[in-house]
Formats: C-alpha cells, structure tokens, sequence
C-alpha cells in the first residue's frame, strides 16, 4: 500500500515540472516569434545608421552602399536588388540623390514601405536651380534630426506594440544629435571669419555652410555626374587666391586628382594652399570607426576643416 501511493504521487509529482517545460517553451517560441526583427535595407551609410540607432535590437538594417562609394553614380547589383525585394522596410534619401537608382526604387515603392526620407521632412530646402533641389541634407544636423523623426515615426507605425522601447531610443538619439549640432556651431565659430571658406570638390557642404555659418566653394556641382571644366578650375583658384585660403579639402567618395590638380595648378603660380584632409561628404567611413557612424563622421569633417583653416 506505500509502495503503491508512494509510485503514484512520485510519478504524479513530475506533473508540475513537465507543466512547466511546456509552457517554457511555448513562451520561448512566442518571444523568439515577437523579437525577430524586421527586415530594413537602406540606400546610404547615414540613413542606415539613424535606423540603427532608433530601431535597435527591433530591426536588422542593411546599407548598400559601403565606405568610400559615391551614391550619385551607383548602380544597384543584383545582389542589391534581391536584398531590396526581401526587405520589410526600404528606406532611400530622395531628391535623386541616388541618381542611377530611380528606376529601381521607385519600382519597389510600388508593391514595398519604401521611405524617401529627404523627401518626407518639413525642412527649408536648398536648391541648386530652379528645378533641383540639393540632396546632402544630412550636413545639416538639425535637418538630419529631422530625418531621425521622419524615420521614429516609420518605424512606430511598422512596430507599435514597441513603441516604448522605440521612444526611449529616440530620444537617447535625439539628444546625442542636438549636443552635437551646438558642437559644430561653436567649433566653426572659432575659425576666424574671414578665413571660413571650404573648398572642396563636389557642392555637397551647402546645408552645412547655411546651418555653421561657412562660405561653400565647389569644383563641382552637387551631382559629382556634372562636368567641370577649365573655368570652374580658374573660379576656384582666384578664390583661394584673393581670399588667401590656407586649405583646400578632398572627399572620400570623389576621386582626388581634381583637388590636386587643382593644388598643382596654384603652386605653378607659387600660391601655397594645403591639403586639409578628407572629408566624409557623401558616405561615411569604414565600418567599426568611429567614422563609420554619423555622429563620427560630422565630427571628423568639423575637425578637419577647424584645424585646416584656422
Ligand atoms: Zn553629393
């Protein structure tokens, strides 16, 4: 009679533990099912990196365009174009910075979330003429913040059970933006005012010469596909010339043979002007610096171009 009740309750005793294990992973399961994040492809290294910064562990973003590559002459791989199709999310700059991209992009729009975030801010815009409005909104901070908000306010409608979490993010990120836009206006300050002129190649710093008080000066257009020619060389040269520019400045994502052949040409009439270093005009650095991110990246050009010019 022990032995009978004792193997009873002993085996009914394992209940509660297998009860357990069940529920464990039916909620394991559930919590895998709700964490697994959603798929985003962004066209831009800076794009990528704000939905990165907002979106978190909720998301997996994806950048086509690496370190180094220049977002007017890309054309997408086929490699591209699958990610493009397979992603939830696809977020792209617009006002045809990704010049070689349209096509694609706006073929995705239509059966895809496909977000032109330049194009989705309420901001004052620069144009270049008439027709074409200026691209690079993310040299402006201020303006880039409002990009962070366009891209908040996506990625809360696309995810509103985790609307706490992406709240939290943002204004984490939020804050980090507005600390920085202040940085960039003193430190700009402090170049004397008639030694704030930045020469570089392509006219991707027009957004940054309005919101940090510097004068802008391009061998190109805003669209590194325009031609320049053998005036747009001498423009630049009396420039630097008659104002006594102490630097001219390369990007990492233009070749830099014109800035030096512009250099060359100056030195031929025996006016010194420098090499200030690269700027990260149009993608960010390497991935795992600290010019990889956004923030870096702003922060290395302001530095850069302090230390050149004052
Ligand atoms: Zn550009």
């Amino acid at each position: 009679m022990y032995n009978l009740s004792h193997r009873i309750l002993g085996k009914y005793s394992l209940l509660p533990f297998f009860f357990s294990l069940f529920l464990l992973v039916i909620l394991t399961k559930q919590a895998v099912a709700d964490k697994t994040p959603l798929k985003i492809v962004a066209t831009t290294g800076m794009i990528a990196d704000v939905v990165k910064n907002i979106g978190g562990n909720l998301i997996e973003v994806q950048a086509l365009m690496d370190s180094g590559v220049d977002p007017h002459l890309y054309r997408p791989t086929s490699g591209d174009i699958r990610a493009l199709t397979q992603a939830e999310i696809v977020f792209y700059n617009g006002f045809h910075l990704e010049g070689r991209m349209q096509d694609v992009l706006k073929k995705m729009a239509r059966s895809q979330a496909t977000y032109a975030v330049a194009e989705n801010v309420d901001a004052p815009l620069i144009y270049a003429d008439d027709q074409v409005i200026d691209p690079h909104i993310w040299m402006d901070v201020s303006l880039w913040n409002k990009v962070a908000t366009y891209v908040h306010k996506t990625l809360s409608k696309h995810l509103p059970e985790s609307s706490n979490e992406l709240n939290k993010n943002f204004q984490a990120y939020d804050a980090k933006l507005k600390q920085l836009h202040q940085q960039v206006i003193k430190q700009i300050a402090s170049i004397p005012s008639k030694s704030r002129i930045l020469v570089t190649a392509h006219d991707a710093f027009a957004y940054f010469g309005r919101a940090y008080n510097i004068q802008v000066v391009a061998l190109q257009g805003i669209n590194t596909a325009d031609e320049f020619g053998l005036n747009d060389l001498i423009r630049i040269q009396n420039v630097i010339v008659k104002n006594n520019i102490k630097a001219i400045f390369l990007e990492s994502s233009v070749p830099a043979k014109f800035m030096k052949s512009l250099q060359k040409g100056l030195i031929r009439k025996n006016v010194e002007v420098a090499i200030g270093g690269e700027l990260f005009s149009d993608a960010m650095g390497k991935p795992d610096t600290v010019e990889g991110t956004y923030i870096g990246m702003i922060s290395h050009n302001t530095k850069i171009i302090v230390r050149g010019l004052k």
